[in-house]
């Protein structure tokens, strides 16, 4: 039987609260690592992309300059070739050699990159040249091309150590092949000389920053030009460098080197040359080359640092204000539990009767409402015990309103303890009346059951010298009903018990007594 009902109660939620803000703080901070993750191998990206662009222009520059020099030369030697054949066929008699000296004259002139063509005997006497007018007494047998080919017998173009000329100072390479005479001696040295500035005017074509490089190196390692020039570029002896190292072993190829000398890091492409014994580099400063990119990391970085703070600003905040609602809420649910706690206690209160901790009145009237509704339904009998203490006036004035408050609560407790349901209901009717309602329970075990309790109010002895029987003692009334819907209503029950204790009171006390039998002491 389920008397006057309470709230449902529901748990707290501190877990949930924690998880979630683990997880919402989880969130954010994946969310920014996520982004500089993602900025940083954007920008590693960015900077491998820039290098290997670089590698492949520094790679075509270098492609390019090599053919430039190869070109250069090549037309050079095409005019000695031509300056050779021509001694073979029409020999070295003055007027053979001034149809030469046209020859060299207009050579020269349709080459830019020449500064002069010239024939010298095989003492270093000059034979014939493209100059205006021929300087006397200068002898050329002291230049090394001169001393290589009167010692060498091969007839290949040899390019000697860049040198500045006799004539007009300025700095000149030098491309020779040796003569023959008939029977194969020496017969003297043909010889180009090359405009060192007709390679810088190309390079300089080149965009390859402040600190870029371009070199033009023989393959003994000296130095026939750079770009920029350094006073001490031309002549310079390479041997040392890793540009040098680089193309001895390989035709062709790219790779990065921080020099020794202005410790700028620099990506280097080198070729050698196809037809000569000579090689280029070109090169560019890695850090002109990632300027840019620096400039963008840094723009990025910054943008992402930005962004990074005001997520963890705004996400933590926003964090802070969860906490502070799960906090809210879990105080309303422990309120709401206090509260449930409250209303059961006010409610228990409510229902109970504070002497006698029995049910007080209310509830008495509530439960019988109910359990004869439930009789009504279920057709079942239902029953009420009616008490009343007797003589308890007296009882009062023997032993005082105390004594008799203490003997009305042994006496409740005496009642409830011959309760024998769950489902029954013990209650203070009013004054030192008990009731007690029994669902389910015809007359003859309402009976047995007030039988009980006076017996056990006897069991109590409590001495009452104005009771005859010496002791306290009750007298109980007995009801049982099978209600009709409509037909019957409580109070008629009530008024039976009361009627049934009437009796007992009428018919000497201490006894229990129903509408239809007496059970006597
Ligand atoms: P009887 O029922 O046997 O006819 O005699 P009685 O003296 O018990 O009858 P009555 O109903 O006239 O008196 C009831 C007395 O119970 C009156 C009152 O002093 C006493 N009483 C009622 N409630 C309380 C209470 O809470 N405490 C105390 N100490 N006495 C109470
Ligand atoms: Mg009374
Ligand atoms: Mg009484």
């Amino acid at each position: 039987m389920n008397h006057p009902t309470t709230l449902n109660n529901a748990p707290t939620s501190t877990p949930r609260k924690l998880s979630l803000t683990w997880l919402a703080m989880g969130f954010v901070v994946f969310v920014c690592i996520s982004l500089i993750f993602i900025d940083g191998w954007r920008s590693w990206t960015a900077r491998h992309n820039q290098l290997h662009e670089t590698e492949v222009s520094t790679t075509n520059m270098a492609r390019a300059i090599a053919q430039h020099a190869d070109d250069t030369i090549k037309a050079a030697d095409t005019a000695l070739l031509g300056i050779d054949e021509q001694i073979q066929a029409d020999g070295t008699e003055p007027a053979a050699l001034e149809r030469l000296h046209n020859l060299l004259v207009r050579k020269t002139a349709e080459l830019p990159q020449l500064k002069g063509l010239f024939v010298y005997d095989e003492n270093g006497n000059w034979l014939v040249n493209s100059l205006p007018s021929t300087p006397a007494n200068i002898n050329n047998a002291d230049r090394d091309y001169f001393i290589y080919h009167r010692t060498h017998q091969d007839k290949n173009a040899y390019i000697g150590s860049p040198i500045r000329s006799r004539s007009s100072g300025i700095w000149i390479m030098t491309l020779s092949r040796r003569l023959n005479h008939a029977d194969g001696s020496f017969a003297g040295v043909a010889l180009a000389t090359i405009d060192i500035d007709y390679f810088n005017r190309f390079y300089d074509s080149f965009n390859i920053g402040q600190a870029g490089a371009i070199v033009l190196v023989s393959n003994n390692g000296t130095m026939l030009t750079r770009r920029p020039l350094l006073p001490d570029s031309i002549g310079k002896n390479m041997q040392s460098t890793t540009v040098f190292k680089e193309s001895a072993s390989h035709a062709s190829g790219t790779f990065t080197v921080k020099s020794a000398q202005d410790g700028v890091k620099r990506l280097n492409g080198f070729r050698r040359l196809d037809k000569y014994p000579l090689f280029v580099s070109a090169a560019v400063s890695e850090d002109e080359v990632l300027a840019d990119w620096l400039t963008d990391t840094y723009l990025h970085s910054a943008g992402v640092g930005l962004l990074v703070i005001a997520l963890g600003a705004i996400g933590f905040y926003l964090i802070g204000q969860m906490k502070l609602r799960l906090n809210a809420e879990a105080e309303v649910i422990r309120a709401r539990d206090a509260m449930i706690v409250l209303n059961k206690t006010l409610e228990r209160l409510s229902l109970q009767d504070a002497l006698t901790e029995l049910a007080n009145r209310r509830n008495f009237d509530i439960t019988l409402e109910e359990e004869f509704s439930r009789a009504i339904r279920n057709a079942s009998s239902l029953a009420l015990i009616m008490i009343d203490v007797d003589h308890f006036k007296q009882y009062n004035d023997l032993y005082g309103h105390a004594a008799g408050d203490e003997c009305l609560r042994k006496i409740s407790q005496a009642v409830k303890s011959c309760q024998n349901r769950a489902g029954d209901l013990t209650a203070r009717y009013g004054g030192e009346e008990l009731a007690v309602i029994l669902p389910t329970t015809d007359v003859e075990g309402a009976l047995l059951i007030a039988e009980r309790i006076r017996t056990a109010i006897h069991s109590l002895g409590i001495s009452h010298a104005g009771n005859e029987a010496g002791i306290v003692t009750v007298s109980a009334g007995v009801e049982a009903i099978i209600p009709v819907r409509d037909l019957n209503k409580p109070v008629e029950l009530i008024e039976a018990a009361d009627n049934a204790l009437y009796a007992a009171k009428k018919s000497g006390r201490d006894r229990v007594c129903s509408n239809f039998n007496m059970v006597d002491v």
